[in-house]
C-alpha cells in the first residue's frame, strides 16, 4: 500500500445487526470513497472478547462489554483508505452515544449513555467499533482477518479520487 494509505477495522456491534442498520452504515463508507478490503459475520466467543478487548479485560466494565459483543452475530469490515483510522474513527464520533454529535454514525443512530448502561447493568450499545490508532488498527485488522480473507482490487474512486 502507498503511504497514508491505511486499514482499519470496523465492527458493526450486535445492536447494528439486530437493528437491521448495517447497509445504512457500510453505505456511508463507500459514499466517502473508502474501500472495503474484507467482510464477515462472525459470532464470537468469550476468549476471542478477551482477544479483541485485550486492553479492556481488567477494567470494570469489561463483564458487561463482553456480554454485549457475543450477544449475537457482529459483522467485521475491513476499510482501506487515505488516513484511514482517523477518518473512520471522525464518522464514528464519541464512544458514548450521549455525547456523539449529529452526523456521526454514533449521533444519528443511537443515544445510550454510560449512566443509562451501568443503571442497567449493561454495556453501552454504541454500534460501531473502529480501530482507535493506525498501530492497533494493524493488530485488529490481523486478529479478525487472514491474508486471504483481504482482497485486493481497484475501485473507481483510485481512478478519480486517489
Ligand atoms: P474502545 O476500545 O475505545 O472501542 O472501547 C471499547 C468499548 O468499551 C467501547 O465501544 C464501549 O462499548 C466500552 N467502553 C469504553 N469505555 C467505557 C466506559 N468508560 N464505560 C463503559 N463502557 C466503556
Amino acid at each position: 500500500m502507498p503511504d497514508l494509505i491505511e486499514r482499519t477495522l470496523v465492527l458493526l456491534k450486535p445492536d447494528a445487526v439486530e437493528r437491521g442498520i448495517v447497509g445504512n452504515i457500510i453505505t456511508r463508507f463507500e459514499n466517502v470513497g473508502l474501500k472495503i478490503v474484507g467482510m464477515k459475520m462472525v459470532w464470537v466467543d468469550k476468549a476471542f472478547s478477551k482477544k479483541h478487548y485485550s486492553e479492556h479485560v481488567a477494567k470494570a466494565f469489561y463483564r458487561s462489554l463482553e456480554e454485549f459483543i457475543i450477544s449475537g452475530p457482529v459483522v467485521a469490515i475491513a476499510v482501506e483508505g487515505i488516513h484511514a483510522v482517523e477518518v473512520v474513527r471522525k464518522m464514528t464520533g464519541s464512544t458514548e452515544p450521549r455525547q456523539a454529535l449529529p452526523g456521526t454514525i454514533r449521533g444519528d443512530f443511537a443515544h445510550h449513555s454510560y449512566a443509562y448502561a451501568d443503571n442497567k447493568g449493561t454495556a453501552v450499545k454504541n454500534i460501531i467499533h473502529a480501530s482507535d490508532t493506525s498501530e492497533n488498527a494493524k493488530k485488529e485488522v490481523a486478529l479478525w482477518f487472514t491474508d486471504k480473507e483481504i482482497h485486493t482490487y481497484k475501485t473507481v474512486h483510485e481512478k478519480h479520487v486517489f
